[in-house]
């Protein structure tokens, strides 16, 4: 019985996925949400109903558009599948109001995470709404379940430490070095993670991103004009930090 609720709940978490597509795509180019009709991008084509069922209706089509044959970016896929097994995998084993409110909770932040972690993969761009709604979730959540001295400093540890390394990195190189998108992310984020989980996740996050960027550069893939974008790191770092609780300590990486 308890594996069938955790079917629903993955099958939930899949049209959710479909919903994180279509603000994935919008949002950066500042269109409607909710009311237009989901359109194939290159011919305008509309999109039936049994052509948008997540992931089947992709592998079915062959990622490729109905009526002009354009590929479909496999990201349509990837997101579903991804909200899919998150809502699935931590689906709560012992069925209690407060587990399932955990549950729904983490849910809601890893959509937003989900949305962020592509929008800024795409377009470099980290979406102040994006930051705003994180925050309407995480702000009560952390003043109702955590002492002040948690959220506050752990906010205050987030947006203010890097705000402060990037200030003085432009006044020593003359150039922005970390996105304002990823110092508000980190404030918010430290309101939920607290002091010591926000400086874990600064930490990890920063030695991801090396290692990602020198193996990039290694294999001469690297676009030293553009960058890489830096939320992706965050957002990894914050998954195994939410689901993974200890796993970063385990590994070695014991930094207090
Ligand atoms: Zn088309």
């Amino acid at each position: 019985m308890d594996e069938l609720f955790k079917v629903y709940a993955g099958i939930f978490g899949l049209l959710i996925g479909s919903f994180l597509n279509v603000v994935i795509y919008r949002l950066p180019l500042g269109k409607d949400l909710v009311l237009a009709r989901s359109a194939c991008p290159k011919c305008a084509a509309a999109i039936p109903w049994w052509c948008n069922v997540p992931v089947v209706s992709w592998i079915l089509l062959k990622g490729k558009c109905r009526s002009c044959l354009a590929p479909i970016s496999v990201r349509y896929a990837l997101v579903e599948l991804a909200s899919g097994l998150i809502f699935y995998l931590s689906f709560p084993t012992n069925l209690t109001s407060a587990s399932i409110f955990q549950w729904l909770f983490l849910a809601a932040i890893s959509c937003v995470l989900i949305c962020h972690f592509f929008i800024d993969l795409q377009h470099k761009l980290l979406p102040d709404v994006l930051n705003i709604y994180l925050l309407c979730l995480v702000l009560p959540y952390a003043v109702i379940f955590f002492a002040p001295i948690h959220w506050l400093t752990g906010g205050g540890f987030g947006f203010l430490g890097p705000l402060a390394v990037s200030w003085l990195f432009y006044k020593w190189k003359g150039k922005v070095g970390l996105g304002g998108g990823d110092i508000k992310l980190w404030g918010v984020l430290g309101v939920f993670l607290g002091p010591f989980g926000i400086l874990e996740n600064i930490f990890m996050s920063c030695l991801l991103g090396s290692v990602v960027g020198i193996s990039l550069i290694l294999a001469k893939r690297y676009d030293r004009d553009g960058g890489i974008p830096f939320g992706p790191f965050i957002i990894v770092v914050t998954f195994v930090q939410i689901y993974f609780p200890g796993l970063i300590a385990k590994m070695g990486f014991q930094i207090f």
